[in-house]
This record gives C-alpha cells, sequence and structure tokens, in this order.
C-alpha cells in the first residue's frame, strides 16, 4: 500500500510537470527552428518544476509520509537545482538561437514580458544562491528563509505572467487555463502552508507549563493543550513549535517530541541550546502561549515488525530515541534495543539518568560513546565507527531494525559504516535535524 502511494504521488508529480510540455504539442502554432522551440520547452518544464516546490514544501501529510518529510525536503533541493538549470537553458538556448532578443533588453522600450522574464529569472538566482550559500554569506535562518518565501512566489508568479505575455504556445484558451490552474493551484498549496495551517494551530493552542533543564545545555518544555485534548503522534515524530501569541509567523522550529506517545494531553519537547531562538529557549516563561505544526516524520517503529532495534543516537539526536524508548516501556514492548549513544563529555548526556532507569523497564542495552572521556572511565571512547558497532550488534543483526539520528557527520560516518557492515539498507532510518 506504501509502495502504491508513494508510486502514485511520483507518477502524478512527474504528469504535472511535463503538462505544459504536453500542451505545447496540441494544435501548435508554426515552429520557429529547434533550438528556439527547445528552449520554451525546457523553460515551460523548469517553471513547471518550480512552481510544483510549494507542494514539495506545502507540509501536505498525505503527500509526505510514505517518503518521510527529510527525504521531502532533500528531493526539494535537489530538483530545485535541476528545475533552475533548465531555466538558465531556457535563457541560454534563447540566446544562442535568437540573438537580436538582447535587444529587447533595452530599458526604456523592453516589453512587458521580457522585463517579467528578466526579473523572474534573477529572482530564482537569488533564491539558489541565498540557499546554496547561506552560511558563507552570513545570513540568519529567520532572514534566508523570508528571502527564499517572498523572492520564491515572485519568481513564479512574474514566470507565469512572461509565458502568458509572450503569448505564442497558449494562444488557445485551454492552454492559458492550464496555466493559471498551476499558477493558482500552486499559490493554495502555500496559502495552505501559511494561513490554513497558522488558522487550524491557533483552535488549538498550548501554554508552556514547565520548564526543566537537563545535562548537555538542553531544556524541557513541558506544553499542557488549551482547550482541547492535545495531538496524537508516533514516538519519533516532530512538530513545528511557534512560540508567542500568534501561529501566523514564519519564526517556527521543528522539535521531535521527547514524551511517550502513549501520553495523553501533554508533550514534552527537549531543546538544545544553539542559535538564536534555542540558546534563549531557557528563559521562556511558564504560561507562555504555543503553538505545533504536526505530527510529521517517518522516523518510527510504529507498524515495525522487526525482531529487535538498534538505535544511534548523537548528542540532541536523542530526543526522538528517548520518545520511542518511552513509548516501548509503556507499552510493555519486550523486544531486545541496543543504544549506541555519542556524546561529548559525560557531563553532557543528555537523559543519562533516566535512560539507565529505562533498562528496568526494557530489554535495553545501553553503550554510552564518549569523544572527552573523564578519568578512569572504562567504557567506550571516540567516535561511533563500524569496529564498534560490530562488537555489540548481536548474531541476528540483519533482521534488527536500524534507526540513526545524530549531527551531519555523524550521519556521514554510519552511512559507511552500515555499507562496511553489509547492513540491508531499507533497514536504515535516519533523521536528520538540518533540512538547509
Ligand atoms: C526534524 C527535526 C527535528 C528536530 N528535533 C530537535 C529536537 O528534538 N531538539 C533540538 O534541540 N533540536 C531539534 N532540531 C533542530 C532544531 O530545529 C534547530 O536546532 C533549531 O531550529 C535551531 O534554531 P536556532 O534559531 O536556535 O538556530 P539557528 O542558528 O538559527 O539555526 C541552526 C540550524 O538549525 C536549522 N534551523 C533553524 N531554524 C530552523 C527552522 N525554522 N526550520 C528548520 N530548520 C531550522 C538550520 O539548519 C540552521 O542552520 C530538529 C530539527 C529537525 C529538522
Amino acid at each position: 500500500m506504501q509502495h502504491l502511494r508513494s508510486s502514485f504521488w511520483i507518477g502524478l508529480y512527474f504528469i504535472v510537470a511535463v503538462a505544459p510540455l504536453l500542451a505545447m504539442l496540441v494544435e501548435p502554432p508554426p515552429g520557429r527552428g529547434f533550438w528556439r522551440e527547445f528552449a520554451v520547452g525546457i523553460g515551460f518544464a523548469g517553471l513547471s518544476m518550480m512552481g510544483l516546490q510549494f507542494f514539495l514544501t506545502g507540509r501536505f501529510r498525505s503527500f509526505t509520509a510514505p517518503y518521510g518529510i527529510d527525504v521531502v525536503y532533500h528531493f526539494h533541493r535537489l530538483i530545485s537545482l535541476i528545475a533552475f538549470a533548465f531555466l538558465a537553458l531556457h535563457v541560454g538556448a534563447l540566446l544562442l538561437a535568437s540573438p537580436e532578443l538582447l535587444l529587447l533588453l533595452r530599458p526604456a522600450s523592453a516589453p512587458a514580458w521580457m522585463v517579467t522574464g528578466v526579473i523572474g529569472f534573477l529572482a530564482f538566482v537569488v533564491v539558489i544562491v541565498t540557499s546554496l550559500f547561506r552560511l558563507k554569506l552570513g545570513l540568519s535562518y529567520e532572514v534566508w528563509r523570508a528571502v527564499h518565501g517572498y523572492l520564491s512566489v515572485a519568481a513564479v508568479l512574474l514566470g507565469v505572467v512572461h509565458i502568458m505575455g509572450v503569448d505564442y504556445y497558449t494562444g488557445s484558451p485551454v492552454k492559458r487555463g492550464l496555466w493559471l490552474v498551476m499558477g493558482a493551484a500552486w499559490l493554495l498549496a502555500l496559502v495552505h502552508v501559511r494561513v490554513v495551517k497558522s488558522f487550524l494551530q491557533l483552535q488549538r493552542p498550548y501554554t508552556v507549563a514547565e520548564v526543566t533543564p537537563e545535562q548537555g545545555r538542553s531544556w524541557t518544555l513541558r506544553l499542557r493543550p488549551v482547550g482541547h485534548d492535545g495531538i496524537d503522534f508516533q514516538a519519533g515524530q516532530f512538530a513545528w513549535l511557534t512560540l508567542g501569541k500568534t501561529p501566523f509567523t514564519l519564526r517556527e522550529h521543528p522539535f521531535s517530541f521527547a514524551s511517550s506517545a502513549m501520553e495523553r494531553g501533554e508533550v514534552r519537547l527537549t531543546i538544545k541550546e544553539l542559535g538564536d531562538f534555542t540558546s534563549r529557549i531557557g528563559d521562556t516563561a511558564v504560561g507562555t502561549r504555543a503553538y505545533l505544526d504536526g505530527p510529521y516524520g517517518s522516523f518510527t517503529i510504529d507498524g515495525n515488525r522487526a525482531p529487535g532495534f538498534c538505535f544511534i543516537a548523537g548528542g540532541v539526536g536523542i530526543t526522538p530515541i528517548m520518545s520511542i524508548l518511552r513509548t516501548m516501556a509503556d507499552r510493555h514492548d519486550r523486544r531486545p534495543v541496543l543504544l549506541l549513544y555519542g556524546s561529548k563529555k559525560w557531563e553532557e548526556v543528555t537523559f543519562r539518568e533516566e535512560l539507565e532507569e529505562l533498562k528496568q523497564r526494557l530489554r535495553l542495552e545501553l553503550v554510552h560513546v564518549l569523544e572527552e572521556p573523564p578519568p578512569r572511565w572504562t567504557g567506550e571512547c571516540g567516535l561511533i565507527t563500524a569496529e564498534l558497532m560490530g562488537r555489540y550488534l548481536p548474531e541476528n543483526r540483519m533482521d534488527l531494525e536500524y534507526f540513526i539520528c545524530g549531527p551531519g557527520p555523524m550521519q556521514q560516518g554510519m552511512r559507511w559504516a552500515v555499507a562496511r557492515l553489509g547492513l540491508p539498507p531499507h533497514k536504515i532510518n535516519s533523521e536528520s535535524f538540518n533540512f538547509v
């Protein structure tokens, strides 16, 4: 069923992306040479793919569920580059085929369709460059996100106006209608994530009931639902958190649920101090209004019949795994669990006491791996490697399901380790805390 759903969405994506190309073939106007028509076709496909990005990032649960939202965001990044390459090819091939078009660029006399095309393309250039080099350009996540959102909308709309203005392949009402419907659908996807979702959150507010310090410069926020019965999530999933009076804001951040999915009502999020939002999380006043958009993600053991699990956590990557362990304990799930937990120092090991306690309620083998161990430490040191994993994995390692959550370098290291150990790729689940 899951395979069917994922194939359906991929098929639909492909059909919509090439729909404008297919429409070109219906009652085509006289040809103007291969390269000019190639330029138009590739431009249509590029713009159509760019417009579809609003669906990819629109947080439609039925669409993201078969893949996991992080995979969808990864696809969004890759496909945007391909779409941008198509648009660049459109410009390049057009100028090659018809260099006289350059004459139309004179500011005083440039036709509106040319102006919209050029400005739209430049907006795409800014969107792509700021996304690829955000950190090098010193842009904060919030500034980047605002630039990314507003310029993407402007660029796509200008693209549609450009096509309508050129009016070569959009002569018939059906073809014009196709672009108008597609443009409207892209905008609706945006309205869905920015307006509809915020409105739904407004109906289901939370209040911060408790803020507790944790080891490892982290804080746990306990959120109590106000006037509703809370959120139904699967252990390992996450939600976008907004703190403050209104959910109609771009200042929202994704955090995994840390509490057991079996607890009804209140939820807990454990947040590590990192940047401008998280470094002030410990100052959040009890009683602050909060909103959650979720749950999202497929980093979960729900419905998984594996005979046992191996969890690999690095730093604050322990949070979704903690939720899974707490849930397993509440469900009296007695399947064996191996947890390899990498931290820098012993003092920074988040949840270390509770993990010890969980050993009483779970068949849990817990292995701490410290980068900077204290004197007389007899446990594992350094990084989690294939060799270390090999020493702890049981004989039925091929049957286990693996869940990896940690910083980027650790995820990369684990990909190598998993390949070296020959573990089946379809049994590896990983959660990245970096969408961008
Ligand atoms: C699926 C998922 C689950 C996560 N779960 C947890 C968790 O349980 N506990 C925890 O401490 N952290 C978690 N994070 C990471 C957390 O979202 C970031 O640390 C936080 O948003 C950083 O915000 P900042 O303003 O403090 O830092 P910044 O310095 O502004 O950002 C640091 C990095 O965090 C990412 N980031 C920042 N803001 C956002 C945003 N609004 N949306 C997406 N990414 C953003 C960017 O990659 C950025 O480079 C999770 C991230 C993801 C994607």
